[in-house]
């Protein structure tokens, strides 16, 4: 078999347009706060990114920079204004933070419906329980890719590889909610390979290049993969070993270009989101 190659950047821009055609509609503007500590060279590309994609859907992006020897007090007291602001729907910390803060008392200080990275305890508790408000971005855009490429979850077997709060334990939730019987797989699982091939649909977060081989993929499964590593070379490379699972999967996301994309799609989603439910206006 060989896979069908899932577009994220194909996804992203179409649910992007969709955005910002939504908020042209409305008789407001949505307004997103992101927040860089310090000058982590990835995260200041992270955050310049965010605020072009903002811009470009019609939000008003605000992008606050704090020096990196900012005290935890005085974010928090940046977070606590931004709360009490109006015009602000969406409020994000770029991740990671210097060592005296910590990112703990910084999420819980989010005022959830305005958490838009869906980091607030309040919202991984409505998560779990079925009854999702905002959402993590990254695993939302996995769930967006999969129903573009009407792969079906009920029913079947899905593992996800990874536990982080950011992406595994969200996206796992999210599948458990769209009914797939869901293996959650981690650095101490034993039979990693023999876990793969017993699934349908396998969702790789491990931070690992090509950890996942092809001969790990059952025939016919989907493949969506969630990492992003940078080899001694330069390259960018997935946790998967892209074209190996794409012999044997029906359907398989490419890095860069799948999931990537997605993530400030839906981040995007979310900040419009926000901005509706705290208006009470209908969802988007
Ligand atoms: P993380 O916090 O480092 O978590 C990695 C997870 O993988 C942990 O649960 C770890 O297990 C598990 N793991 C590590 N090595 C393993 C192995 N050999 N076998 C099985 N499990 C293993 O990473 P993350 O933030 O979730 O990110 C994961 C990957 O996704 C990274 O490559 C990251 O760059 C990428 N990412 C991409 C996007 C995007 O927009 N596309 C967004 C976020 C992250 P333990 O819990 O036992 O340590």
């Amino acid at each position: 078999m060989t896979a069908t190659i899932i577009d994220g950047k194909a996804v992203a821009a179409e649910l992007r347009a969709e955005i910002a055609s939504r908020v042209a509609a409305l008789a407001f503007q949505p307004g997103l706060a992101v927040v860089l500590v310090g000058d982590n060279p990835a995260s200041t590309v992270y955050v310049r990114n965010k605020d072009r994609a903002a811009a470009a859907a019609g939000i008003a992006a605000r992008t606050i920079r704090l020096p990196a020897d900012t005290a935890e007090a005085a974010l928090l007291a940046t977070i606590a204004a931004l709360n009490a602001d109006p015009a602000i729907d969406g409020i994000l910390v770029q991740l990671p933070l210097p060592p005296q803060i910590r990112p703990r008392a910084v999420i819980e200080a989010i005022d959830p419906e305005k958490d838009v990275d869906g980091f607030h305890p309040l919202n991984v508790g409505r998560l779990h329980e079925g009854h999702p408000h905002l959402v993590p971005c990254t695993p939302l855009g996995v769930m967006r890719l999969l129903a573009h490429a009407k792969v079906p979850i009920r029913g079947a077997q899905a593992i996800v590889l990874g536990r982080s709060s950011i992406v595994g334990k969200p996206m796992a939730a999210l599948l458990i909610n769209a009914d797939a019987t869901v293996t959650v797989a981690h650095s101490r699982t034993r039979n990693l390979a023999a876990e793969c091939r017993r699934a349908d649909l396998v969702v790789a977060a491990v931070g690992r290049p090509e950890l996942v081989r092809g001969d790990w993929i059952a025939d016919g499964a989907t493949v969506i993969d969630v990492g992003i590593n940078r080899t001694a070379e330069g390259k960018l490379v997935g946790d998967c070993a892209t074209a190996e699972c794409a012999a044997s999967a029906s359907a398989i996301t490419p890095v860069p270009g799948g999931v990537g994309p997605m993530t400030i799609a839906c981040l995007l989603a979310n900040t419009l989101t926000a901005a509706l439910a705290r208006r009470g206006l209908e969802p988007a």
